[in-house]
């Protein structure tokens, strides 16, 4: 089990897995960083999904080396 903070605050998450992370981080993600989430509403599809991935590669990288 790993635990690996939010890519924007303190806050702790734990996965076995990086999608185990994934899934312990949503709801914290969803409650704390919803303006974050709501600010990509305007995106295109293309942007959206460009960012997600971003994301995914960078904090996969960080799961990766703790
Ligand atoms: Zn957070």
């Amino acid at each position: 089990m790993k635990t690996l903070k939010c890519d924007l605050c303190e806050h702790e998450a734990q996965g076995d897995t990086f999608e185990g992370w994934i899934k312990a981080l949503m709801p914290h993600y969803m409650e704390a960083h919803a303006d974050v989430m709501k600010s990509k509403e305007g995106m295109s599809e293309e942007d959206m999904k460009a960012e997600k991935e971003k994301w995914m590669v960078e904090n996969k990288a960080r799961f990766e080396a703790e």
